[in-house]
């Protein structure tokens, strides 16, 4: 079935056997407790809606179908999915990141688990003799997030895959910025999938929430359930309902959105005060190639330099009008951002960096309040 009939109907089928009545929207279950029958079983499987709840069986069902997986482990944000894969290693195993990553898991990595005895190297995910020399005996994780924030850099998601596996360790993708609908990172060799459902599968800017998405037999499956049930870093049932709400016009964005990125990246890249666009839809992106190698599409977030330094940035942000100064991505609306500023200080972000989510209005718009924008620079 193609994806996009998968994102309407994924998850919506009532598993309960109980069900009188069918809403083609499906309820939400707020209930907190299920009642269970006199021998002591409970109907549908459900106990308690911190262990199990209608609304979070739906969406766990439908983002695991979208990745061509069984089994995904909703949570409450992006980061606590993050945390539960971490907490499933063990102390003195070695995990290798990217250097390019999105900055609280690298805080997570450089500082909590830091203290949990969790070994890391970071490397550049795009230079594979880099990573297969940073691949040590005790790494049990490489994790690679493509393409990256906030430079776009790109992953070969087959080879770190061929590399890690020959080394006995595991990869996860960070798939927040492709979403299922551009990449399937299980289709290449890749255990798990981690989604900040807060972007693009929620879509709207109005919902905070995570997911992993495991491959079949991957063997960290159960301890990060075992952290989802424990831990209870769960969405409420009505954060499901809005994801579920959000999943079946997905694709649709989704394509949308990269449409308006390319052609506002093709701007950009003309444009007499732009330094340097970071697309991977630009052929002279040196991740290009491999992009489009994994991609459908290169995705609507894209960051700019411009030819000057953190005031000229600023300035643009600030005469920006269609484009709303705010950090997040995967919205409706186009966001932009002084990626530096909210970054903890050595990030690597250079101070003219400015980082778009392209939304849904028309490109030409956007197009036309970017042009405004640059004009108003000395
Ligand atoms: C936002 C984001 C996260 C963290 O997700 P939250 O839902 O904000 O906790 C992780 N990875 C990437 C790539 C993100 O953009």
């Amino acid at each position: 079935m193609d994806i996009q009939t998968l994102a309407v109907h994924a998850g919506h089928q009532s598993e309960s056997a109980e069900d009188l009545i069918h809403p083609v929207s499906p309820a939400i279950i707020l209930s907190s407790t299920f009642q269970r029958n006199p021998d002591g079983s409970c109907p549908g499987g459900y106990l308690y809606s911190q262990i199990n709840n209608p609304n979070r069986s739906a969406l766990e069902s439908a983002i695991a179908k979208l990745e061509g997986a069984r089994d995904a482990v909703a949570f409450a944000s992006g980061s606590a999915a993050m945390m539960a894969v971490l907490q499933s290693l063990k102390p003195g195993d070695h995990v290798l990141a990217p250097l390019a990553m999105y900055y609280g898991s690298r805080t997570m990595l450089g500082g909590i688990f830091r203290q949990w005895g969790l070994q890391t190297t970071f490397a550049p995910m795009d230079d594979l003799e880099q990573v297969s020399a940073a691949i040590t005996p005790a790494t049990r994780l490489v994790i690679t997030e493509t393409p990256s924030n906030p430079t776009l850099r790109i992953t070969d998601l087959r080879r770190v895959a061929q590399l890690a596996h020959a080394a006995g360790a595991l990869v996860l993708c960070d798939n927040t910025w492709s979403t299922p609908i551009l990449q399937r990172p299980i289709e290449f060799g890749v255990d798990l999938v981690l989604h900040s459902t807060t972007k693009y599968l929620g879509g709207h800017s109005d919902v905070t929430g995570g997911c992993i998405v495991a491959a079949e037999g991957c063997p960290l499956t159960e301890s990060i359930r075992h952290c989802q049930v424990v831990g209870g870093a769960v969405p409420s049932p009505f954060d499901c309902w809005l994801l579920m709400r959000s999943i079946p016009t997905l694709p649709l964005r989704v394509r949308a959105q990269s449409a308006g990125a390319a052609a506002v990246a093709g701007f950009l890249q003309a444009h007499p005060r732009v330094a340097t666009v970071h697309y991977p839809g630009l052929p002279d992106h040196p991740g290009h190639r491999v992009a489009a190698s994994q991609m459908e599409l290169f995705g609507g977030m894209l960051s700019f330099e411009i030819a000057g330094h953190r005031a000229e940035a600023m300035a643009v942000a600030a005469r920006a009008k269609l484009f709303t100064r705010a950090t997040s991505l995967g919205g409706v609306e186009s966001l932009i951002e002084h990626r530096a500023s909210v970054e903890p200080p050595g990030s690597g972000t250079p101070e003219s960096l400015l980082r778009l989510s392209i939304g849904l209005e028309h490109p030409d718009d956007l197009i036309a309040d970017l042009e405004q924008a640059l004009s108003g620079l000395p």
